[in-house]
């Protein structure tokens, strides 16, 4: 057998990070001489693992008289180890644990309990104690309470817990040597409860408790496989009373060797050093650190004394680790909410420090290729230089002035240059500041229009399924029903008739089913609505669906007929994105309203605006209260107009409807060919969006990393795997970025990604 080099080693770790090794591969890592390992394990380290140094604090929330009998612990009820006794500590004890800890420079905290797990009246004890240390301290607190299941789990996460840690203590084949009143199969399935319930998962062991080093790789490899992000280690402190009070005391090189096992098979994990590492020098400290260990449970043990958080910090910083509390990350983890994500075990972001065309800068310097033009609004790439002009020109005389009994002259010339490009026929322009907010006016003006046309008992309204509107309330209301975002507030909102997405395809044969099914929606509830609301051509968030014009053209002929207004939702399609002006342009009808937003500013401001025609404008002035009712403080914005008049200019500067022809031909020849695999429901593209719908949801923060490191920018929606990339992105960038959704999308359909890292 030839000796291992470092390279052997570090393609090892390379290739486990996309996929579980074998145990044969891992067990040959042992072959390994002891400086080869600590030099590959180090390369890995400062490659993959985070750099940043996490302390997290534990407290003994319930100690002793343990039913349990493993062998290394001191709390069993089965051996004569003196220890102190408690049963749950009480919320003052269990605060002044967590403030304590804060003050060292933790950012989590975990409550520890024995026992084989807590019953259900402790349970809610225990919920009671986490919701006291959240109320009184930012820390993320994790669990450690035993055997609990996926109900225990779920209330223990409503209370606040983001972590579980359940440690799989030593490899499957040796755990009954050790304890034998439960199983590894027992903890496995902990962990998996724990992950159903939304919660991250810490699990690690023991090492030094008479295994081999086989066993040890073993365990690294069980953890590997669960994907566990943060794998403590603990080493053995034999201690009187115990079964393993006579073991030998594990060697150092022993040690370092164990934590490269564990670096080199979890490349990625945060490796935390636990008990037992008090009695290292600080030579062997450092060089685990080196090794791979960057993470701590910083003071003391359970029933053994620790190391200061001070003297890890330094040897940490040695070892060329920063800490989390130096960090502006961590205060956007600690209390900035970000869109449909939790606050309490917030997903990684990306810091920013700025962009331009189709680039994202990082703060360290990376540069991302925008491959959904920052959620579709920065169309004619980041940072134009005409539009951020504009902005500053406009910013130096008037940044805000309130539209009521006031204009200004940006708001007249963005109207005048919006009649220019609208559908004939749209005549009245009110501006708001958000697409929900658009919505939401629409709607209101649809309600007011029926009411001045005596049609008050027209208070319905039809939308699409698969449709999205904006997450305000009305807005909601006209959303897909189904889809996950809003199913939380359904019971809550107005019933609302949602006629199915039609199934004639944008590039296909229109079929008069559709067509059919529209008006029978018609006949049945057309007497009753308001409105009809939908987003032509291309239903966005929803579901990415591209359907025929002629469906269009069948909407308007049956509002106009049965009284109804089309409300077109133009606020993702708009400028040029499907290859026309205005998605409806495709049909060449007028809505009787049209909402307008994202690319209307080119991304640079927040501002939409609802357009009507003097029908509908007509009918809500001229009768009582005679005038539509609705008055955002920021409408019309100066700032935004002017950003959106640039912005236009800058629109109606190039033909951007070739580059998007051109963006789409790349689209096609690109993803096409991942029409008809396996785990694939179906490819389509239209104009400058491409989307790749797969069989099962991809999670969006997990994969986010994937992107970043190949250089692009890219977040998919549950099964859409999507591309709406900035009009001016060259074709070198296109070449990346396609590239990259391939590559993610290969690795996805292969069955990577499924842990939780
Ligand atoms: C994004 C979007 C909205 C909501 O706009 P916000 O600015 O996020 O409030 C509404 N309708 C459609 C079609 C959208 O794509």
């Amino acid at each position: 057998m030839p000796e291992l080099s470092v390279q052997d080693l570090m393609d090892f770790a390379v290739r486990a990070l996309e996929q579980v090794p074998d145990e044969q591969d891992a067990q040959a890592l042992r072959q390994a001489q002891t400086p080869v390992l600590l030099e590959a394990s180090e390369a890995i380290t400062e490659q993959f693992a985070d750099r940043r140094f996490n302390f997290c604090a534990i407290v003994n929330a319930k100690s002793g008289r343990c039913t349990e009998n493993c062998a290394w612990c001191a709390q069993s009820r089965h051996f004569d180890a003196r220890i102190e006794e408690h049963p749950l500590i009480d919320e003052s004890l269990a605060v002044a644990a967590a403030t304590k800890a804060k003050e060292r420079g933790c950012s989590r905290f975990s409550l520890v309990t024995a026992g084989r797990k807590l019953s259900a009246r402790e349970v809610r004890e225990t919920a009671n104690l986490v919701r006291a240390i959240r109320r009184e301290t930012n820390l993320e607190v994790c669990i450690s309470a035993g055997l609990l299941n996926e109900k225990e789990f779920r209330l223990l996460a409503a209370a606040g817990v983001v972590r579980c840690h359940c440690n799989l203590e030593a490899a499957e084949n040796v755990f009954a040597r050790f304890c034998s009143t439960h199983s590894f199969a027992d903890k496995v399935k902990t962990l998996e409860a724990a992950r159903r319930a939304g919660l991250q998962l810490c699990s690690g062991g023991i090492i030094g408790l008479g295994e081999s080093e086989a066993d040890r790789v073993s365990l690294a490899l069980a953890l590997r496989r669960l994907g566990v992000p943060s794998i403590p280690i603990n080493i053995l402190t034999p201690i009187a009373g115990t079964p393993l009070a006579q073991q030998a005391i594990l060697e150092d090189d022993a040690i370092l060797r164990s934590i490269a096992f564990f670096r080199l098979i979890n490349p990625r994990a945060q490796l935390r050093f636990a008990g037992g590492r008090a009695r290292l020098s600080p030579t062997v400290q450092l060089a685990a650190m080196k090794a791979g260990i960057n993470s701590a449970i910083a003071g003391d043990m359970l029933t053994t004394a620790g190391t200061a958080p001070d003297s890890d910090k330094v040897l940490a910083k040695k070892a060329g680790y920063s800490f989390e509390d130096d960090d502006a990350i961590a205060f956007d983890r600690a209390h900035l909410w970000h869109p449909y994500a939790s606050a309490s075990n917030p997903p990684s972001v990306e810091m920013v420090k700025s962009a331009h065309d189709a680039r994202i800068v990082l703060a360290d310097g990376r540069e991302l290729i925008d491959g959904i033009s920052s959620w579709w609004c920065a169309s004619f790439g980041h940072r134009h230089p005409d539009i951020v002009r504009a902005v500053i020109e406009q910013a130096r005389q008037l940044p805000h002035v309130m539209f009521a009994g006031l204009t200004h002259e940006k708001a007249i010339e963005l109207g005048a240059k919006l009649l220019q490009i609208v559908p004939r026929g749209l005549q009245k322009i009110f501006f708001a500041d958000s697409g929900s907010v658009a919505v939401e006016a629409a709607m209101k003006m649809a309600l007011q229009y029926q009411s001045a046309c005596s049609q008050p008992q027209r208070t319905g309204f039809m939308s699409l399924a698969d449709g999205y509107h904006g997450d305000t309330w009305n807005a909601m209301s006209v959303c897909d029903p189904k889809s996950g975002m809003h199913a939380i507030f359904s019971g809550l909102m107005q019933k609302r008739f949602f006629v199915p997405s039609p199934i004639s395809r944008f590039d296909g044969e229109f079929d008069e089913r559709d067509a059919a099914l529209l008006e029978s929606y018609f006949e049945k509830h057309g007497s009753e609505t308001a409105a009809f609301i939908l987003e032509p051509i291309v239903q966005a968030a929803g579901a990415m669906r591209f359907y025929h014009p002629q469906y269009l053209q069948h909407a308007r002929r049956l509002c106009s007929e049965y009284g109804v207004l089309l409300v077109l939702d133009e606020i993702a399609t708009g400028f040029g994105r499907t290859g026309r002006t205005f998605a409806c342009d495709w049909a060449q009808i007028t809505p009787d309203v049209m909402t307008i937003g994202k690319a209307l500013t080119g991304g640079v401001m927040t501002l939409s605006a609802v357009l009507a025609t003097n029908a509908v404008a007509d009918a809500v002035s001229g009768t009582p209260p005679a005038a539509f009712m609705h008055g955002p403080t920021f409408m019309a914005n100066p700032l935004a107009c002017a950003a959106a008049c640039a912005a236009l200019d800058v629109y109606a500067s190039r033909d951007w409807l070739s580059e998007v022809r051109r963006i789409q031909a790349k689209l096609k020849t690109s993803l096409s060919p991942f029409a008809g695999r396996s785990g694939v429901h179906d490819v389509r593209v239209c104009g400058a969006i491409g989307v790749v719908e797969t069989d099962r949801p991809m999670n969006a923060a997990r994969v986010q990393p994937e992107f970043v490191k190949r250089g692009v920018w890219i977040r998919p929606i549950g099964r859409l795997l999507y591309l709406m990339p900035p009009f001016v992105i060259t074709d070198e960038e296109l070449e990346i970025l396609t590239r990259a959704f391939g590559e993610v999308l290969e690795a996805f359909l292969a069955g990577l990604y499924d842990d939780d890292f």
